[in-house]
């Protein structure tokens, strides 16, 4: 691939290995020269003031210069994420037994996902590096977010998912119209699929692969979007939903980045990871006081946290750990519970991801290890009409009637 070292990445200044700290110039990189460590951006802000920040797009943009992104980000193409709403929910929380609680409401982006967010960013950056085709594994909510941002940009997309995914997540990927292919095989299969490719077709962006430092940063956006709708500042506790441990492990990089650059108070915090009981391995570990974690073989009905062998998986117990959080989970019947009752208090669907971490929440209060007293947030993910088999077996209609006031009367509903 020609590639000629970027220049117009904002303030990103250069790669460096999270294990071994060995820097290196930015570019289509994602794994350390020296140690095969995971490789993440590192920056030059300057001043950066709340000022600035409010001025910006009501969207992601807003954040440019937190963001490895050229400066006019805003004016290409793309899907415009983020910014979603922050809904204060003290029916659930009364109903949990909690003081202040708030639903960071991700579904509200343009593909129904947080994934919009980390694919704006990837797109963004892969357009500077050269690359062609913007490509992914994906567990469902990466593929409609992939498909949908480069038909937004006019370029081809290249989307690989397991074959048993939910047929909603196959349609609003299919739609779209890119290359589509599925695998017979989970996750993990083809994630590893998708590397050998990356290493043959020189310029597709592998969204979560080859161009993963850049896109990771786009999960960022949502801690600085939870501080500054807060009136810029953390709230005490979060509850965030662990697939790779990605999301979890920025959001905590966001917290950390607008305490140093002045933006909201410094004090403590504490980050809490969900995960299901089928698919727990970061759960399992942080319970037995392991520092890393054994891969597992999914099986739940949470998929899009359906990865076996987190890649950030051992950094979000140093994040949980570091901060006085946890990682808990639960059963795919406490999941479901945990749709329904987000829906019923606050009137939010939500999709699997997010009854893991309403049930996780729960379940937290209940064992102590969340204060029920500090403010909370905690991240519904992606939309229930995504995942409309987990629910569809338990919800019907309260009745049906024929169109008459006798019926209506004799059906006891009143
Ligand atoms: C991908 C995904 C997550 C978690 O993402 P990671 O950053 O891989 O941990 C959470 N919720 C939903 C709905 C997702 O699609
Ligand atoms: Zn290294």
């Amino acid at each position: 691939m020609a590639f000629s070292p970027a220049t117009n990445l904002g303030p990103a200044t250069g790669l460096s290995c999270r294990e071994c700290g060995h820097v290196r110039e930015l570019g289509p990189f994602y794994a350390c020269e020296e140690c095969f460590g995971p490789l993440e951006i590192s920056y030059d802000f300057g001043t950066v003031t709340r000022a600035d920040i409010e001025a910006g797009p009501r969207n992601i943009w807003r954040y440019r210069g937190l963001l490895p992104v050229p400066e006019n980000v805003a004016e290409t193409p793309n899907t415009e994420p983020g910014l979603t709403r922050l809904v204060r929910a003290d029916q659930l929380a009364e109903e949990l037994g909690l003081q202040r609680l708030w639903v960071k409401d991700d579904s509200g982006n343009p593909t129904h996902s947080f994934k919009d967010r980390v694919v704006a960013v990837a797109l963004a950056a892969a357009r500077e590096l050269g690359f062609k085709v913007l490509a992914c594994p994906s567990t469902g909510n990466l593929a409609n977010a992939v498909a949908a941002a480069a038909a937004r940009a006019g370029i081809r997309s290249a989307v690989f998912v397991p074959s048993n995914l939910e047929s909603q997540k196959i349609i609003t990927t299919a739609v779209y119209g890119g290359t589509f292919v599925t695998v017979d095989g989970n996750y993990d299969d083809v994630n590893r699929l998708a590397s050998e490719i990356a290493g043959e077709q020189e310029d597709w962006a592998f969204v979560n692969v080859n161009v993963r430092p850049y896109y990771a940063e786009g999960s960022k956006t949502l801690g600085y979007e939870i501080a500054e709708q807060l009136g810029w500042r953390l709230p005490d506790q979060i509850v965030v939903p662990v697939a790779s441990g990605s999301q979890l492990t920025k959001i905590d990089k966001a917290f950390q980045e607008l305490i140093k650059l002045g933006l909201v108070e410094d004090r403590p915090y504490r980050v809490f990871g969900a995960q299901a009981a089928g698919c727990d391995p970061v759960a399992t570990a942080f319970k037995n006081g392991w520092d890393v974690f054994k891969p597992v073989k999914p099986d739940t009905i949470a998929k899009s946290l359906a990865i076996g062998n987190p890649a950030d998986g051992t950094y979000v117990l140093d994040v949980v750990r570091r901060t006085g959080g946890a990682v808990e989970d639960v059963t795919d019947e406490q999941v479901v519970e945990g749709i329904r009752l987000l829906a019923r208090t606050e009137g939010i669907f939500g999709e699997t991801a997010g009854g893991v971490t309403v049930g996780v929440l729960r379940k937290l209060v209940e064992n102590g290890r969340l204060d029920p007293a500090a403010e909370t947030v905690i991240i519904n993910s992606g939309d229930g009409l995504k995942t409309l088999d987990a629910v569809a077996p338990v919800v019907a209609p309260t009745a049906n009637i024929a169109p008459s006031l006798e019926a209506f009367r004799a059906a006891g509903i009143a």
